[in-house]
């Protein structure tokens, strides 16, 4: 699509501010943490099931693109797939805090109307990113976190899980390993965050992302996952989801940073998507990587780490790398 129709499009949408007839090809991104995966591989973990996990949360969201959904509703059923896949660090499997608990963090934003709902180190919750929407939804607060969201959880009837749904082995021996040698750890040896970003048939744009976080993290620590603006970000011009260390991801609006680099320096998503992780989130230090999509159907996946698990679906077509 032209920038001139794009133009037309979203002047549409500011003016309906709804749901409005253009029809778009919809696009939805994936991703399932960045980091030096090759160490892992090396240590004879599996490529396959990550590409698996990422089929299955394409074939989730796809479905409601194509069925005209909506692209907030798309990427929340690709990171429910996602943090249900014990392979990530997200819902079941996510990684161990210093105390042995699975502190998660989760957000989803709406391009289109700008609100967002997010949760920061809840736990026991069986799907974080549901929280997240039960947040949207009240349209009250943007961000719950601890005790106050798990009592909210309750209130909302939000499906709840024992502590073993969320142990898997692998993430016992990682946080032994961590507390062995007294580290906090990103999980990039193995997997990270997960994470969706969908425009629709109807030009809307939004954003998802899910963590356990960082292996053997403080209590209470949290990252930028469900800090709107750092890890998570959608307007009607860009939908972003980040992945890596939390604290530059933090420092640096990285999320953010690209909408604003596209919004007031007049440049594309892939140079605004790259800029925000060659050049910002590098210089401050920060490894990891981001997946974006655009009003126009662009689409941009910079990392600065080894590799990104990542897939993209457009046309009915996914098509999923690590590397
Ligand atoms: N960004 C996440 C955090 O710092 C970790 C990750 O992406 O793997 O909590």
């Amino acid at each position: 699509m032209n920038s001139e129709a794009g133009e037309l499009r979203r002047a549409l949408s500011r003016a309906t501010g709804s749901a409005c007839s253009v029809n778009v090809d919809p696009v939805l991104v994936l991703h399932g943490g960045a980091g030096a995966l090759r160490a892992a591989l090396e240590r004879g973990l599996e490529e396959e099931p990550f590409h698996q996990a990422l089929r299955n949360a394409a074939a989730a969201g796809w479905a409601i693109l194509t069925a005209g959904g909506a692209a907030l509703d798309a990427v929340e059923a690709a990171v429910v797939s996602l943090e249900d896949d014990p392979c990530l660090n997200a819902g079941r499997g996510s990684v161990l805090n210093q105390d042995g608990v699975c502190e998660m963090d989760a957000a989803l934003v709406c391009g289109r109307t700008g609100r967002a709902g997010a949760v920061a180190a809840v736990t026991g919750i069986r799907n974080p990113i549901r929280l997240a929407r039960a947040v949207y939804e009240a349209n009250g607060p943007v961000l719950l976190a601890g005790a106050g969201a798990c009592a909210f959880a309750r209130a909302h009837g939000t499906v709840t899980a024992p502590p073993e749904y969320f142990h898997v082995d692998r993430r016992l021996r990682q946080w032994r390993e961590a507390r062995a040698r007294n580290h906090v750890m990103l999980d990039h040896g193995e997997t990270g965050t997960v994470g969706a970003v969908a425009l629709d048939r109807a030009g809307r744009l939004a954003a998802a992302t899910s963590t356990g976080g960082l292996t053997n993290k403080l209590p209470g620590r949290v990252g930028d996952t469900p800090l709107i603006g750092a890890g998570t970000f959608a307007d009607h011009r860009c939908a972003v989801s980040c992945t890596g260390t939390g604290e530059a991801f933090i420092r640096t609006v990285a999320a953010h940073n690209l909408a604003a680099r596209l919004r007031w320096s007049g440049t594309d998503l892939e140079r605004a998507a790259r800029a925000a992780i060659h050049e910002d989130l590098a210089a401050a230090g920060g490894s990891g990587g981001l997946i974006a999509v655009g009003a126009d159907g662009a689409v941009a996946l910079p990392y600065n780490s080894e590799g990104m698990i990542r897939a993209v679906a457009r046309a009915g077509q996914t098509e999923t790398a690590l590397f």
